[in-house]
């Protein structure tokens, strides 16, 4: 696991370094983190020529905001991507104009996205395999839920999941809380997505933010029950942002269930719950 050191914070988000004959780095971390992450790939004995795959869960601008510069860095670097996320690598401006509009006066936190030339960007279905060394691949699986196109890493060999945003977030020491921001979340297909990730009884399972949870099936099972309490509350409260906003705090009350100081003041810091609000009340009208 490699700290990305978002907005210069330890324990906010996290990349991954899968070692073998072909190394995959799973998630840059923002644009802004690009120099921690090479620092990290530098200190693993990573030389310029040696990383083969750059293997994105999704294209959040903190998942994937490094790749443009990182691709450069690592010339012989293939970018695995959703087939629906390969476009915005190549032509990152729409994309890059959706998230300042999201992120609003954070932006600075993630510093945009250079692009990768098409022809270095591999645009992967659900069950797409990314060879790693003899007996070692990853494993690429459909998670919508987050995202539309959002995909978790299943490593065969460890038995270890890289499940992105699939489940939300869980700070260190603080409790786990779904992130659903928008533009294209969906709590009928997250649900889903989870069972398919409880289904493969994962050794170990690491959360994008931030790295591995206690208990895999446990957290898995949490997670699937917020978002079914989150689909409640919003059903019922309509899309008004006040009236929203009261009731997913009385389903998944915010303070009370992360628990930790550190991780709300981190959660704050990032604004990634009130994006919650938007993001539900976009897919309450995209249910209608
Ligand atoms: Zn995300």
């Amino acid at each position: 696991m490699i700290d990305t050191l978002l907005g210069r914070r330890e324990g906010v988000t996290a990349a991954f370094l899968v070692t073998g004959e072909r190394p995959a780095l799973v998630e840059t971390g923002a644009r802004t983190s690009a120099p921690a992450v090479r620092r990290a790939l530098a200190a693993a004995g990573l030389g310029a020529g040696d990383l083969a795959w750059i293997v994105l869960t999704h294209v959040h601008l903190d998942h994937c905001g490094g790749t443009g510069i990182l691709a450069a860095a690592f010339p012989r670097a293939t970018v695995v991507v959703h087939r629906r996320g390969a476009r915005h690598l190549a032509e990152p401006q729409r994309l890059v104009a959706a998230s300042a509009a999201v992120y609003g006066p954070r932006w600075s936190l993630y510093g945009g996205l250079d692009r990768t030339a098409a022809g270095r960007i591999a645009a992967a279905e659900d069950g797409h395999r990314v060879p790693v060394g003899p007996g070692r691949e990853l494993v690429l699986l459909e998670t919508p839920g987050h995202a539309r196109h959002h995909m978790s890493v299943l490593d065969e060999a460890t038995g270890t999941v890289l499940a992105g945003d699939a489940l939300g977030v869980r700070f260190p020491r603080g409790g786990l809380y779904p992130a659903l921001p928008p533009p294209d979340i969906d709590l009928a297909a997250g649900r889903e997505s989870l069972a398919r990730l409880a289904a493969l009884s994962p050794e170990r399972l690491c959360l994008a933010h931030y790295g591995p949870v206690a208990d895999p099936l446990a957290d898995l099972a949490l997670a699937g029950d917020q978002l079914g309490r989150a689909a409640a509350a919003a059903t019922a409260a309509g899309t008004g942002r006040a009236a929203l906003g009261a009731a997913l705090e009385a389903a998944l009350p915010f303070e009370a269930t992360v628990a930790d100081p550190d991780a709300i003041a981190t959660w704050r810091r990032v604004g990634w719950a009130g994006a919650n609000v938007d993001g539900i009340a976009g897919w309450l009208e995209r249910e209608r």
